[in-house]
C-alpha cells in the first residue's frame, strides 16, 4: 500500500510502498477513505511523543471501509463504513469496566502507538470496543474530522465543563480543537469568546458562533481582553491550543468559580497559577478524547444539522500533498481542518 513515512523525527516525510498491516484477532483493517491532519501528528514528528517507533506512519483521525476481520471480531463485517475514537481501548481494564474508555489503562492510538492512517490501509484494534458505525449522510471527510478534535471538544464542552445556556465560554486557540469547541458551546447556548493570533481563524470562528473575538497579535493580556468582555471573567475558559502561555490565560481569563478545561495536548507539563486556583475556587479539569460508546449524541447532533463539523474542512488533498502540510503544521497551526484522501 501507499503510506507517509517518517524515518527520522523532525526530516521529510515521504510518500512510498509499504505492506499492508494485518488485523490482530480482536481489531480489523480499515480501507482509508478520509484522514485528517492534526497538531498531534505535528507532535508525533517532532519526537515529543515517546511512544513512537520509527520508521512511522502518522495518522489517527479517520474514516473508512472495514477490509478485512480478526478471527475474535463479532460486530464488524468487512464493507461496513466506520470511525474510531484516536484512544482506541482495550475494553477490560478498570477505567474501561467503569466507562471511561477515553483514558483506557492499555490503549492503543493509531499514528502513535502503532502506524497510523496517513495510508491507504490501517489496523485497528479491539474493534468491538472502539468502531463506529458511519451513516451514509456523513460524508468520510466529516466523519473523519470526528475521531479526534471534534469529539474532544465534544466531551469538553458537554460533559468535563457542562455548559450551560448564557454562560460565558472562552476559547484559546481556534484550531480544529478550538473551532469545534466555539460550535459545540454556542449551540449549546453559550456566549463564546474565541482567542487567536490569526485573523482568518478569528473569522473562522464567527461563523462557527464566536459572540465576541480577541486578537491576540494584538494584545499582550489576552486574559484581561477576555475578563473585560465578559463582565469579570468567563465561566468556562478551554486551552484548545496547548502551550504554557495558552494555559495560564485560559486560567486567566475565568471568573470566580469558574472551569478551565485543558483540551490541547501537553508535550511536556507546564506551570498552572495555582494562586489564582485556589484564590477564585477553580476546577481545572482535562479532557482526552470520547469513547465510542458517547458518540451517538453526538451524532444525532450532526445528523440533525445542529452541528456542522463539515464547516471545518478547510482542504480536502491527495495523500502525496501529506508530507509538506505535516511540516508545515507546527509554523502555522492553521485555521481550519485539512482532510487527506488515500483514495485519490
Ligand atoms: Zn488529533
Ligand atoms: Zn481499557
Amino acid at each position: 500500500m501507499r503510506a507517509v513515512v517518517f524515518e527520522q523525527y523532525a526530516q521529510p516525510a515521504e510518500v512510498r510502498n509499504v505492506p499492508d498491516p494485518v488485523p490482530a484477532p480482536h481489531g480489523v483493517v480499515v480501507r482509508v477513505e478520509a484522514t485528517g491532519l492534526c497538531r498531534s501528528d505535528w507532535h508525533g514528528w517532532m519526537g515529543h511523543d515517546p511512544g513512537i517507533t520509527l520508521p512511522h506512519i502518522p495518522g489517527h483521525e479517520l474514516a473508512g471501509v472495514v477490509a478485512e476481520v480478526g478471527a475474535d471480531v463479532r460486530n464488524w463485517r468487512p464493507g461496513d463504513r466506520v470511525t474510531v475514537p484516536f484512544v482506541c481501548a482495550c475494553g477490560s481494564c478498570a477505567s474501561c469496566a467503569a466507562g471511561d474508555q477515553q483514558v483506557c489503562e492499555r490503549q492503543t492510538q493509531p499514528g502513535f502507538t502503532h502506524r497510523g492512517s496517513f495510508a491507504e490501509f490501517v489496523a485497528l484494534d479491539h474493534a468491538d470496543v472502539n468502531l463506529i458505525a458511519v451513516s451514509e449522510e456523513l460524508s468520510s471527510v466529516t466523519a473523519a474530522s470526528l475521531g479526534c478534535r471534534f469529539a474532544t471538544a465534544f466531551r469538553a464542552v458537554t460533559a468535563q465543563a457542562r455548559v450551560a445556556p448564557g454562560e460565558w465560554v472562552a476559547v484559546h486557540g481556534c484550531g480544529g480543537v478550538g473551532l469545534s469547541a466555539v460550535m459545540i458551546a454556542a449551540a449549546a447556548g453559550a456566549r463564546v469568546v474565541a482567542v487567536d493570533l490569526s485573523p482568518a481563524a478569528l473569522d473562522l470562528a464567527r461563523k462557527c458562533g464566536a459572540a465576541e473575538c480577541v486578537d491576540a497579535s494584538r494584545t499582550t493580556d489576552t486574559a484581561a481582553a477576555v475578563r473585560e468582555l465578559t463582565g469579570g471573567g468567563a465561566h468556562v475558559s478551554l486551552d484548545a491550543l496547548g502551550s504554557a502561555e495558552t494555559c495560564a490565560a485560559s486560567v486567566g481569563s475565568l471568573r470566580r468559580r469558574g472551569r478551565h478545561v485543558q483540551v490541547g495536548l501537553l508535550p511536556q507539563a507546564v506551570p498552572v497559577p495555582m494562586d489564582r486556583v485556589v484564590a477564585l475556587e477553580l476546577a481545572v479539569l482535562g479532557s482526552h478524547g470520547m469513547a465510542a460508546h458517547a458518540y451517538p449524541p453526538m451524532l444525532d447532533l450532526v445528523r440533525a444539522g445542529v452541528l456542522r463539523p463539515d464547516l471545518l474542512t478547510t482542504a480536502t488533498l491527495p495523500l502525496d500533498a501529506a508530507p509538506a502540510a505535516l511540516a508545515a503544521m507546527g509554523a502555522a497551526p492553521g485555521s481550519g481542518v485539512t482532510v487527506f484522501l488515500p483514495g485519490t
